[in-house]
């Protein structure tokens, strides 16, 4: 992929659950807003990496319920498995990194020994990480003595609670934070290291893409008590990470504004299609303005729409060839190409009638 060949401008790396996702918002649309952000403004130069607790399974189940982006990394199961790209092509270096010192046998025997543990669904076994479900009140108790029983087996893990119900099990080496940072490292080796990197989370398993050095932190204003007293604890004084007063992807958005990592207006946001000059015409966002003017043309909320297609149509003919190019790039991904067959019959309508 192309945008993994160069270093990106700003990274983002978001957790999903109550953070990229909001399952309050039945409207989608913070979520629907963050996806005109990026795909008008960052999209050509820039990196989407999900992180999120899911497994592959329930990671796909997400993709088909929510109007998500296809992001350019996902790294999914607490941060044990690392794929690339819309097929999803897995970082062999880094299940190596995560056989060291992990036998899942051992765990789930030694587990099998707490009755306060409950297994999780067999989708959510996967090769480095055992989930359980766990009373809050009994966590930190049976995480402790469970430590010390694996410990004592030879293994080295890390013991994750959270969302005040899931106790994941990992090699030492795994975790979100951990995956991040094999990944900075591995830019950093290539030599195209991300010049910002944005993380954003909601909850406990989220707190170690904060520790990650140098890069910046949103905790969406829903964020959880559990990362909040980490933040308390751990990284109080670090003026690189803030707790957004908006929640989820507007969380997202607002964090993007407040450390001038780069344009933070969605183009859902702005009614007024002819607001792009036509001298900075930026194909992309040229792009996603026709979507959503689609979007609303459907919904017969334009009342005139003779000056966005005359300004459409002069932004085309002046930059014809990078607009045809960026719309190509734009919607070409396997995932949104329904999409782009939605619009496509009305924006061969519109270039024929009035461009071509
Ligand atoms: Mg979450």
């Amino acid at each position: 992929m192309d945008r993994l060949k160069i270093s990106a401008r700003l990274m983002i790396v978001s957790d999903l659950d109550h953070t990229m996702v909001d399952h309050h918002d039945s409207e989608n649309l913070s979520l629907l807003r963050f996806n005109s952000l990026w795909e008008s403004n960052y999209r050509h130069d820039s990196l989407l990496v999900f992180s999120t607790g899911r497994s592959p399974t329930l990671y796909k189940q997400l993709r088909k319920e929510k109007p998500m982006l296809t992001p350019d990394i996902t790294i999914m199961s607490v941060g044990t498995e690392i794929t690339y790209g819309n097929s999803m092509v897995p970082d062999d270096g880094w299940v190596e990194v995560l056989n060291q010192k992990w036998d899942r046998n051992i765990v789930i025997e030694e587990s099998s020994k707490f009755p306060e543990l409950t297994l999780q669904s067999e989708t959510e076994l996967r090769a480095h990480k055992i989930s359980f479900y766990v009373q809050k009140d009994k966590a930190q108790a049976v995480m402790k003595a469970l430590l010390e029983c694996l410990e004592k087996r030879g293994l080295d893990v890390k013991i994750i609670y959270s969302g005040g119900m899931d106790l994941d099990i990992l090699p030492q080496g795994a975790g979100k934070g951990q995956a991040l940072a094999y990944l900075l490292q591995k830019f950093k080796t290539e030599g195209k290291l991300p010049k910002h990197t944005l993380v954003c989370g909601d909850s406990g398993n989220d707190a170690e893409l904060f520790s990650i050095p140098e890069v910046y932190g949103v905790m969406v204003s829903n964020a959880q008590e559990e990362l909040l007293q980490w933040h308390a604890q751990h990284a109080k004084n670090n003026p690189k990470i803030i707790h957004a007063t908006e929640r989820c992807a507007a969380g997202i958005i607002q964090a993007i504004g407040h450390f001038s990592l780069g344009q933070n207006t969605p183009p859902r946001d702005v009614m007024d299609f002819l607001e792009c000059k036509l001298e900075n015409v930026n194909p992309g966002h040229e792009v996603v303005k026709l979507y959503l003017f689609y979007e609303r043309w459907r919904r017969a909320e334009v009342e005139n729409s003779e000056p966005y297609l005359a300004s459409l149509k002069a932004a085309c003919v002046k930059r014809r060839a990078t607009f045809f190019r960026a719309f190509r790039f734009f919607f070409c991904e396997e995932r949104d190409r329904e999409r782009f067959w939605a619009i496509a019959g009305f924006g061969t309508a519109v270039i024929c009638e009035h461009i071509v």
